[in-house]
């Protein structure tokens, strides 16, 4: 008998550039998890290469703004100009199916899954240092200047919040990072709080 037949909700956040995206695409990538990506719901446009329904659903502000005003969304953001938000329905299937449920958000958007999600690990991917961030929003090349300036001033304030999530991981090299993360899913389904009623299932049928 499996322990811990529930799904778990774990959000990667952390500061634009810091290479969020990167890390998730590696750990997809590895053996060793049943983990689920949860696609976002934008209104900035696709990049090149960029599917619908696969990085993310592209919408219009009017239909993103419908998707707030009837509650279907778990969490939503407006940054550097662009709503950002998690489609609620689909987290919730996919959790109930028990599946690895990850989000790649902001952290504000993060703040907001705390509140409603209890259980959820939050897990905050930091820059091995501040001019590391910066040269990755350089490097990217997929912003403009405008936009990289405010993504820079976002990511300098935005560095701080880290104290607010379980686990912070320093994305030094994409490997280590999605290492870690692995390391800390495995941990998280052995928690007590998660095993505790199985176990004791588990125990009466022994008796
Ligand atoms: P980008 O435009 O580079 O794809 O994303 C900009 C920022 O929005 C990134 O930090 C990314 O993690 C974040 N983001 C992507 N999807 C969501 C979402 O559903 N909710 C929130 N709050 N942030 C998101």
């Amino acid at each position: 008998m499996k322990l811990d037949e529930k799904g778990l909700l774990i959000v990667l956040s952390g500061p634009s550039g810091v290479g969020k995206g990167t890390v998730r695409e590696a750990l997809f990538k590895m053996e060793g998890h049943d983990l689920v990506y949860s696609v976002s719901m934008t209104t900035r446009s696709p990049r090149d290469g960029e599917v619908n329904g696969r990085e993310y659903y592209f919408v219009t502000r009017d239909e993103f703004i419908d998707n707030i005003n009837n509650g279907k969304m778990l969490e939503y953001t407006e940054f550097c100009g662009n709503f950002y938000g998690t489609p609620l329905d689909e987290v919730n299937k996919l959790i109930n199916e028990g599946k690895e449920v990850l989000l790649e958000i902001e952290v504000n958007g993060a703040m907001q899954v705390k509140e409603k999600m209890k259980d959820a690990i939050f897990i905050f991917i930091a820059p091995p240092s501040f001019d590391a961030l910066k040269n990755r929003l350089i490097r990217r090349g997929t912003e403009t200047n405008k936009s990289i300036d405010d993504r820079i001033l976002k990511a300098e304030r935005e560095i701080g919040l880290a104290i607010n999530y379980d686990y912070i991981v320093v994305n030094d090299e994409v490997k280590n990072a999605a290492d870690k993360i692995l390391a800390i899913i495995r941990a998280e389904h052995a928690k007590t709080k998660r095993t505790i009623e199985k176990y004791n299932e588990l125990l009466e049928i022994k008796k």
